[in-house]
This record gives C-alpha cells, structure tokens and sequence, in this order.
C-alpha cells in the first residue's frame, strides 16, 4: 500500500462507512447530510470558511471495482471580488465523482481506495470544489471595478468621472479649442 492510500481517520466526519452496501454490484445507499468544512479549502481569492456548512448530497454505489460516489457538494464561497475588491459571500454546488476501489485491485497513486470499510470523501471534495473555483472572482459579471484615477467603486457611482480633467495628450487641442471665439 503506497503512502497516501493510509488509514482513514474515524473522527473525519467526511469518512463514511460503506460496510453495509456488502459488494453487491447495484446496491447504493443516499446520503444527505451537512458536515463542517475542513481548513484550507480554496484558493488566494475565494475559499470555503473551515467549519463553515458544506451539503453533502451523495450516492454510493457498488460497482464491480469498488464504490461509486456520486452527487454534489453545496458550500458557502467567500471571497474578493478580484476587479473592484469588494467582499464576495456566495453559496454554489459541485458535481462530485469518485471510485473507491477494493483492496486488491491495481490502482495508481492518486486513485481512492475503500480502507477499513470506510471511504475518505475529503481528497474528492476538495478537487471537486477548488479545481472550479475562479481565479478572478467577481463579485457580479458585469463588475464595474475601480475608477483607474481615483480607486472609486464604480459599482457605487456608475456616473463618476473626472470631467474636468484633460488627458494631456488632448490639452494643447483644448488650448487651440479656446482661441477660438464662442
Ligand atoms: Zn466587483
Ligand atoms: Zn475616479
């Protein structure tokens, strides 16, 4: 067994028992349940808060290789909008799919195994959510962002400009412009 096909931890109240489903091929059992998030889930910008409320809304199905578990994870998403800086809370679903194979079976590395009885949904969740999450989150598609001159949200006030000022490539235009008699 290599390394990182250890033991799972009993107190993870992401490792579920799949004993009862007995390797009958087609046997599957529902699981609906709300689990607190595990630490460091996300990226730079957006992350899942630890102990934060995750949805678990999973199938488990015996296969002929092993378990099946299928279905979607909800979680809540906090973060920075990454054009205007604001604070982004969201709440979005993932799909989540993942073998557990059997002992015995040839399984590389990075595949999953059923250990104990039990199957470790963590390494899954986190590449269903953190693999789809943004690398620039925004807070609204259509995020206006800052105003490049003076760093106003331009969420809050569609209207700012700076009319007054004139970009110097156009003053001496401007300068022509005021010789000229009203
Ligand atoms: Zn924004
Ligand atoms: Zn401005």
């Amino acid at each position: 067994m290599s390394p990182v096909h250890r033991h799972p931890d009993h107190r993870s109240p992401l490792v579920f028992e799949v004993h009862e489903l007995g390797r009958r091929a087609g046997v599957m059992k529902r699981i609906e349940t709300t689990v607190p998030a595990p630490a460091e889930l996300g990226i730079a910008m957006i992350e899942v808060p630890k102990d934060s409320d995750m949805e678990l809304d999973l199938q488990f199905q015996c296969v002929s290789e092993g378990v099946l578990a299928s279905g979607t994870v909800t979680v809540q998403l906090r973060g920075q909008c990454s054009r205007c800086l604001d604070d982004i809370e969201a709440e979005d679903s993932f799909d989540v799919q993942e073998l557990f194979f059997y002992p015995g079976n040839e399984v590389e590395e990075d595949e999953s195994l059923v250990i104990d009885e039990t199957i470790d949904l963590e390494e899954a969740l986190r590449d269903a959510v953190v693999l789809e999450l943004p690398f620039t989150p925004l807070c609204r598609d259509d995020c206006l962002g800052l105003c490049l001159d003076c760093g106003v949200n331009l969420n809050r006030d569609p209207d700012h400009s700076h009319g007054e000022t004139i970009d110097p490539r156009w003053s001496k235009l401007a300068d022509i412009g005021g010789d000229t008699p009203n």
